[in-house]
């Protein structure tokens, strides 16, 4: 897979839309997207808009109301008439996000992923720019994540898209090293798509690695409930590489239960929303592009 192809015909950006509180209990997007909507970014050449993805969950601190916003984009999802309010949303916003160019979406995850740039799609204008703040940020790694089975995300409603995925940071909180961070990082996204990529004016520099989820692992389970937990060697070590042998799980009875498979690189550990999802944590290939 290529990271880079012609990004000729993406070099003309007029709209660029920003989401945050796409889940409601992830407070640091839904309060920099209000924050901006007071006091909007500085730009030449791009128009922005300001939305918070999820207002009801937002009002009550939960990650959605009826059913997970950034799985409802599907066809399926947005093509009946329903009862489940995220799918209504969705529907709104696919609307807003009609003639959006470029979309950056902003997340927090509880597992340690530091500054994550996911990206949903292989595109080259989302790629260049995923690669720009590689480059430009010590603590920005970017990680592929192209289909789940549960429906497809916000991204899938523009042509081109980021998501910022920053943690560790508890549901519900904020905290202003993330918040800063997260701002920090837009900003810089949001010059990039302004001043480079719409004057033509962007370099492709050296090479950065990347990390596509080729494997989801979930908890041992007993009637559907998680028999163990993450063991505490992985515990909080994200982008760490997993080799077959190691500790992953520790049962409630404390008996420890090792990994079977071959190396891979292991992120969204002990991610507090994807107990539901059942994911413990998922495996990544790492790639130099
Ligand atoms: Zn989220």
């Amino acid at each position: 897979m290529s990271l880079f192809k012609s990004i000729k015909e993406d070099s003309m950006l007029k709209r660029v839309v920003i989401t945050g509180g796409v889940h409601g209990n992830e407070l640091t997007g839904a309060f920099l997207v209000k924050k901006w909507q007071k006091t909007p970014l500085v730009t030449k050449n791009i128009k922005i808009e300001y939305l918070l993805g999820n207002p009801k969950a937002f009002k009550e601190c939960r990650r959605y109301i009826d059913y997970d916003l950034n799985r409802s984009f599907s066809k399926k999802a947005l093509s009946k008439d329903s009862y489940i309010y995220e799918f209504e949303r969705a529907k709104v916003l696919k609307e807003r996000l009609k003639s959006c160019d470029f979309l950056i979406d902003i997340h927090t995850t509880t597992a340690n992923m530091g500054m994550t740039i996911v990206l949903s799609k292989d595109d080259p204008l989302s790629n260049l720019v995923a690669k720009k703040l590689s480059l430009e940020f010590d603590d920005v790694k970017i990680l592929r994540w192209f289909s789940t089975s549960e429906g497809d995300f916000i991204n899938s409603a523009v042509p081109h898209s980021i998501t910022l995925e920053a943690g560790a940071i508890c549901q519900g909180v904020l905290e202003p090293r993330i918040f800063f961070r997260c701002e920090e990082i837009v900003k810089r996204a949001v010059e990039i798509l302004d001043s480079e990529i719409n004057q033509d004016k962007f370099e492709i520099g050296k090479s950065v690695e990347v990390y596509d989820i080729v494997k989801i692992v979930d908890f041992p389970r007993e009637e559907n409930e998680p028999s163990a937990m993450i063991h505490p060697n992985i515990l909080g070590k994200d982008y760490f590489q997993l080799k077959n042998g190691e500790p992953i799980f520790v049962t409630l009875e404390g008996e420890t239960i090792l990994y079977d498979g071959e190396p891979l690189y292991a992120v969204f550990i002990n991610e507090a929303a994807y107990y539901e999802k059942k994911i413990a944590f998922c495996l990544c290939e790492k790639s130099k592009i």
